[in-house]
């Protein structure tokens, strides 16, 4: 990694150019904006990125963010306790919350096995579903991984590890392009692909 420049426009440019979609340019761009313009932004930027820093971490259960010990999903009692579906990400989670149909609850892996960049099994939170599934009141495990090689290569690791429990295993159906990720699915597709999930 490059040493961190010394001045602080110059450090606050250089962590801009950190996240996703931030070249150099609009890196500067948004600088001078936070320097120059209303300074109550930048203050209201401040606070609200430490607020999520401070406050906002996995919920014990599914790891699914929240600023509580459990998040809303695994707190409302009218969710079905007895399906999980086994997403990535917490985006991938609101993807599907998104959707809206889905009543169960979640389980957040926290990424997808790609060894190429040494993201191995000891990163995801495969461990805890273990250790959830095993209290014995889940009976549908889906494995909502997104439908690429790394996330199918997930889904079977996931389902491997779950052999020997009574719990049925379901995957998604096909009707996101193979390749494709959630993110890019509308709520009408992610529906379908879990309505019309099959037995792993
Ligand atoms: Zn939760």
């Amino acid at each position: 990694m490059a040493s961190e420049p010394a001045g602080a426009v110059e450090r606050l440019a250089a962590a801009l150019t950190r996240l996703p979609g931030i070249g150099p340019k609009s890196a500067e761009r948004i600088t001078h904006f936070l320097l120059t313009g209303d300074r109550d932004v930048a203050a209201m930027l401040a606070a609200a990125l430490k607020d999520v820093i401070e406050k906002v971490h996995p919920c014990r259960e599914c790891f699914n963010l929240t600023e509580g010990a459990v998040c809303r999903i695994c707190s409302d009692a009218r969710r079905d306790g007895s399906t999980v579906c086994v997403v990535e990400t917490p985006r991938d989670l609101a993807m599907l919350e998104r959707a809206a149909t889905y009543r169960g609850l979640y389980h957040v892996l926290g990424g997808r096995l790609a060894p190429l960049d040494n993201f191995g099994p000891e990163k995801l939170t495969a461990d805890a579903l273990l250790r959830r599934v095993q209290r014995g009141e889940i009976r549908e495990v889906i494995l909502a991984t997104n439908p690429t090689l790394e996330g199918d290569g997930t889904a079977l690791y996931v389902s491997n590890l779950l052999a020997n429990t009574q719990v049925r295993i379901t995957r998604l159906a096909r009707g996101l392009p193979s390749g494709s990720t959630l993110e890019l699915a509308n709520a009408q597709m992610l529906t379908d692909a879990l309505d019309g999930r099959r037995a792993f």
